[in-house]
């Protein structure tokens, strides 16, 4: 009947739409707990207790200028006390984390993956920017990560644990090597290497470190083009590898497929 098949359709289309803003709300609300964390963890200040408050001027931010992305707007970027500025930053990291996470809907549905994936780049969010100040990863993020992994042994087979294990070796033990001889990037790289390998397979772990590398360069050639930076700058290696690291986990597959399907012909 194709009336029935219509409706039918209609009806997945309808459960779609709002499991996709379900996820673009659920990862502003989530990338505004981010921004408590870039905030806090470095500063050795605990994550669950305490009420926000104004950086500038100390007063406590009521849960009505808390709201996501929107109270942002409303105040025009204002605190409501004082009128000093609030960084972009805040309304961003809620909106790269809404994206992440509607792009892991759009890639895997209703799944395990999605979870998993959600879960990861909300790390991923977190180390960008807490390595983009402090230039460091804090270990408990590998730990995180580390779990997905384990879970994903479980929930997500089709990748295997040879794969994993290899993954977790390949890029990680020539980025040791890197890092103890020139000094080139931090410790927390590695590591984030390693415990990403082995939740993303070896294919995928290589593809992201290829693509951070790449990311990297360009963006230090640029800055130091545009006289931002010097050569004896250092930069922070994390962020790119978040980003390769994400591309990697929902393209990497089709990514590396297509290329090479170009030698297959
Ligand atoms: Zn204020």
């Amino acid at each position: 009947m194709p009336y029935a098949s219509a409706k039918g359709r209609n009806r997945m289309q309808l459960i779609l739409a709002i499991s996709y803003i379900f996820l673009f709300v659920l990862g502003l609300v989530v990338g505004s707990f981010l921004n408590v964390c870039i905030y806090r963890i470095p500063k050795g200040i605990s994550t669950c207790s305490g009420r926000s408050m104004c950086p500038a001027c100390g007063s406590m931010i009521h849960g009505y200028d808390n709201i996501p992305l929107l109270s942002y707007l409303i105040l025009r970027g204002r605190c409501r006390s004082c009128g000093a500025r609030i960084s972009p930053r805040y309304p961003l990291v809620e909106l790269l984390t809404g994206g992440c996470f509607l792009l892991c809907g759009m890639t895997w549905g209703l799944s395990a993956e999605t979870v998993i994936f959600c879960i990861f780049s909300a790390v991923l969010v977190t180390v960008a920017f807490i390595d983009l100040d402090t230039q460091e990863i804090p270990d408990r993020f590998h730990f995180i990560i580390l779990g997905l992994g384990i879970a994903a042994l479980f929930l997500v087979p089709q990748t295997g644990w040879v794969s994993r294990l290899i993954g977790a070796a390949c890029v990680s033990i020539p980025m040791l090597v890197i890092a103890l001889a020139t000094d080139g990037f931090g410790l927390g790289d590695v590591k984030l290497m390693a415990v990403s390998g082995f939740l993303l397979g070896w294919k995928n772990i290589v593809f992201a470190a290829l693509l951070g590398a790449v990311l990297a360069a360009a963006c230090a050639l640029t800055l130091i083009a545009m006289k931002k930076k010097t050569k004896k700058d250092k930069i922070a290696f994390g962020p790119y590898l978040a980003i390769a690291l994400f591309v990697a986990a929902l393209f990497g597959d089709a990514i590396i497929g297509a290329y090479l399907s170009l030698f297959s012909l």
